[in-house]
């Protein structure tokens, strides 16, 4: 049984030039022959791809659909030539579209974003460039097609649905094969990392502050309620426990929430300060990821009425509510 339902899905592992090293994707072998997720655009990206679907007697050529968890360049760089070579249609979720049609959309909002959070101009700086050097290994997409929470996507054999998972990116979404509780997660839920809620340029959906890691948890949650025997996600390993990797991640949110508050204790501080707290000696390109998670973490503890916030010489200061 176990075996019917593998050997329908390959998995192929892609490398990125990023502290993951490598992405997964997966290559469905049923009508239409469909690969989930398409990896960075880089010659070795390209290669392995290639080389991955020659193993199992395919080429790229064979590909007929293209769908994409979310709108990270690991995830969907090469996906506009893998539809060039191949006439393979592209669907993703309409909120990564955007970000998909152009990387540098949203630099002028993220630049005033990581000043106002507190971040000191030499790092935002270099924040940029790396952004702007990033532009080589995506392809914008222009054409694509939607997937909503809740729409099929059908095979000749199977169908499974989306689900909508917001959080890790705004229009971030899982495959659910509910026959064979199997989840195709993107990078929602991982095995070994704990995925970061990212700060996003608000669309007309979100605030300001959008309050990624409550919709992240909100997601989970979601999940949490599927009946799930297996996850396949966009990094790493396969996941079996899946109940226990969901109560992982609330804890570990949990206890960085506490760290949160530990660092307010002593003084106010801005998003950017308590990132440097939680994460000392972040590189420069991860600052990013560090002052999403505490304004993620404060925007929680601002609903709940245990900090505030208040804009102090144009950066968001934060303090504990007496
Ligand atoms: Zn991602
Ligand atoms: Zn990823």
């Amino acid at each position: 049984m176990i075996h019917q339902m593998l050997d329908k899905i390959h998995r192929i592992k892609l490398p990125i030039p990023f502290p993951l090293k490598t992405m997964n994707v997966y290559f469905i072998d049923d009508s239409p022959r469909t690969l989930v997720d398409a990896g960075i655009k880089t010659k070795a990206s390209f290669e392995a791809l290639k080389k991955g679907l020659e193993a199992i007697g395919h080429s790229l050529h064979s590909i007929e659909r293209i769908l994409i968890t979310h709108g990270h360049i690991d995830h969907y760089g090469q996906a506009k030539e893998l539809s060039r070579l191949s006439g393979a249609p592209i669907y993703l979720h309409p909120r990564e579209y955007g970000r998909v049609r152009s990387i540098l959309h949203s630099l002028g909002f993220l630049k005033w974003l990581l000043l106002k959070n507190g971040a000191p101009e030499p790092l935002v700086h270099e924040a940029i460039q790396f952004i702007e050097s990033a532009q080589g290994w995506a392809d914008p997409l222009e054409e694509a097609f939607f997937l909503n929470d809740g729409d099929s996507v059908s095979f000749r054999s199977m169908t499974w649905k989306t689900i909508h998972c917001p959080g890790h990116s705004p229009g971030l979404i899982c495959f659910y094969w509910p026959e064979k509780k199997i989840l195709f997660t993107g990078d929602h839920l991982l095995k070994e990392t704990t995925p970061n809620p990212v700060l996003n340029v608000p669309d007309n959906k979100t605030p300001l502050r959008y309050p990624s890691l409550n919709d992240y948890l909100t997601s989970l949650e979601k999940i949490e309620e599927l009946d799930l025997s297996l996850l396949f996600p966009g990094h790493g390993e396969e996941v079996h426990e899946v109940k226990g990797l969901i109560q992982k991640i609330f804890a570990h949110h949990k206890e960085r929430m506490d760290r949160v508050l530990f660092s307010l204790s002593k003084k106010e501080k801005t998003p950017f300060e308590i990132a440097m707290d939680l994460f000392p000696g972040v590189p420069p390109f991860e600052v990013f990821l560090g002052i999403s998670e505490a304004v993620g973490h404060l925007e929680i503890l601002r609903e709940k009425g245990l900090v505030r916030v208040r804009e102090k010489e144009g950066k968001d200061t934060y303090s504990l509510e007496t």
